[in-house]
């Protein structure tokens, strides 16, 4: 593989020159003119004062110059720090002053105050200028003295392998988000081996709908597009009727993204209006469990030959996958078997390692794993241990075969009059019962049992229910441990960008 991320797209542009590289819009750019393109930021980073080792932050729907200001800053050796679009000010400042970034790149609509305004903040004192990414970044190039600037080959003789690309923060699913810190190795060896694994091939063209501030967005996104020969086809901000719009028009072919897409466009394939996404063929999730009998369908009713299921976490990228060709329970139930050179054990709470089948925390170690927590020694520490195994935190199992199955997370774990309670696996429960859509579950403090569950339920459209049918109904299914005591109906549960429910926030609701 290539060394680094630049590496990877100057590789993809003497391999592919003419191929495109990037479509947006209505226009189209080669893999030789986005590597030129990308030159030429690298160039204006240098111009503007920035060095190996100083970080860019990028707050920005996903587009051309999102990839072309990461490939330029990383060029020079700086690293990148993705914001989430979701941010309000208060919570971007905060990864602003903890990452130390010297730029900014924001388009002017995120903004609510006068973002000059920031520059002057006492509070952010690294932060020595905000660029208009949608508006200015033709000026901001300009600064630069091209594509054909010779120290930016000096600058990129100098990028390693072992540097770092990005500080990517964490989805805050449990806690405050943390600053995760992985170098360019991880992100071409391991992403290069993600795509080999979902047969991404030169000329699928790859609509990325997961935002560019999170690894499936980027390193799954775009940069896998470089190692590869695809093109990538971003889209700005999730909408259904674009993505359907995207699909049709440029053809679409690989898709991935959270099993709720996949759902909105077997909806619209029952509607009215004829529509032909005859060209997708792959799609890969993740995250969120899938169901078997959507899996079905998207085969028989989207055509899609090829449904991935991964597993990967911002700490140490992709971790397992499952392949073309397996069943739909496999691709529902598990995540797959681990990528090359990704070892991976599933111990009690002793760190022993448990037989196959059995549920415990999964640990990783391998090349993907990440330098550590920004700033942070104390968590890093307890994340990765003295022999290199990152604790993931995650509860799961390994089969016969291999195949890895997540079933919780261990923070979400309680602990009901001495029994282990995991509320992924409580939630499913209930999702049996006729009345339920969705419910989220939480332990909350009891005298007698320690902790019980409490059920944030969402009932069907004109369906209702009593809290008390549903525990008795909860009875009858379930072990007497895993019965939610308390029920409380709400219209939403608070997710975050990738879909996933934030039991924290459910945990402020109790107060
Ligand atoms: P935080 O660490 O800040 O609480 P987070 O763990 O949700 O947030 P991410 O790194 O974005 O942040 O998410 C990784 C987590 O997502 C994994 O640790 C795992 O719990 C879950 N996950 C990822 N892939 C899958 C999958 N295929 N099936 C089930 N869960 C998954
Ligand atoms: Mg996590």
């Amino acid at each position: 593989w290539p060394h680094t991320i630049p590496h990877a797209a100057k590789a993809a542009a003497e391999r592919w020159p003419d191929q495109a590289g990037i479509i947006e819009g209505d226009r189209q750019w080669s893999f030789a003119e986005v590597w030129a393109d990308a030159r030429a930021a690298a160039s204006a980073f240098r111009a503007s004062g920035l060095r190996h080792g100083d970080r860019i932050a990028l707050w920005a729907p996903n587009g051309r110059t999102w990839i072309l200001a990461t490939l330029g800053a990383q060029s020079i050796g700086a690293t990148i720090v993705p914001l989430n679009t979701r941010f309000k000010g208060q919570e971007a400042a905060d990864i602003l002053r903890r990452s130390k970034a010297k730029l900014l790149f924001v388009p002017e609509f995120f903004l609510d105050t006068d973002y000059r305004a920031l520059i002057a903040d006492e509070d952010l004192p690294d932060l020595a200028e905000v660029l208009l990414i949608d508006s200015e970044w033709d000026a901001f190039v300009a600064r630069g003295c091209g594509p054909d600037d010779v120290t930016v080959d000096e600058a990129l003789s100098h990028i390693s392998g072992d540097d770092i690309s990005d500080i990517i923060f964490t989805s805050g699913t449990t806690g405050r988000p943390k600053g995760v810190l992985t170098s360019h190795a991880q992100a071409v060896q391991i992403f290069g081996d993600w795509a080999v694994r979902v047969d991404l091939r030169a000329g699928d063209r790859y609509l990325v709908v997961n935002p560019f501030f999170h690894t499936f967005g980027y390193k799954a996104g775009w940069v896998v597009c470089f190692t590869r020969g695809a093109t990538i086809v971003p889209m700005a901000m999730f909408d259904g009727a674009e993505m359907i719009r995207q699909i049709e028009q440029n053809r679409i072919s690989f898709l991935p993204g959270p099993p709720t897409i996949y759902v909105t466009l077997l909806q619209e394939l029952a509607g009215d209006k004829p529509r032909d996404f005859s060209s997708l063929r792959v799609a890969v999730t993740g995250a969120a469990p899938v169901a078997p009998a959507l899996v079905e369908r998207m085969r028989r009713e989207l055509g899609m030959s090829n449904i991935v299921n991964g597993y990967g976490m911002t700490e140490c990228g992709a971790i397992a996958m499952t392949r073309q060709g397996d069943d739909a329970d496999t691709v529902a139930h598990t995540c797959g078997y681990p990528l090359p050179g990704t070892e991976v054990r599933c111990v009690d709470e002793a760190g022993r390692d448990l037989p196959s089948g059995q549920a415990g925390e999964l640990w990783i170690r391998g090349p993907s794993v990440m330098q550590g927590y920004l700033d942070d020694p104390a968590a890093t520490a307890e994340a990765i241990d003295a022999d290199g195994w990152l604790h993931t935190g995650d509860i799961g199992t390994i089969d016969a075969r291999g195949y890895l199955a997540i079933t919780d997370r261990k923070k979400d774990m309680y602990i009901s009059g001495g029994f282990n309670c995991y509320p992924a696996e409580i939630e499913s429960l209930l999702a049996a019962h006729p009345a339920i859509e969705t419910a989220a579950v939480i332990g909350v403090p009891d005298e007698r049992l320690g902790e019980v569950g409490k059920a944030f339920v969402i009932l069907r459209p004109g369906h209702s229910a009593e809290a008390r049918d549903i525990i008795a109904w909860a009875r009858a299914s379930m072990a007497n441990y895993k019965v939610p005591r308390q029920i409380s109906f709400v219209a939403a549960l608070p997710r975050n960008a990738g879909g996933k429910v934030l039991r924290m926030a459910l945990r402020d609701w109790e107060g």
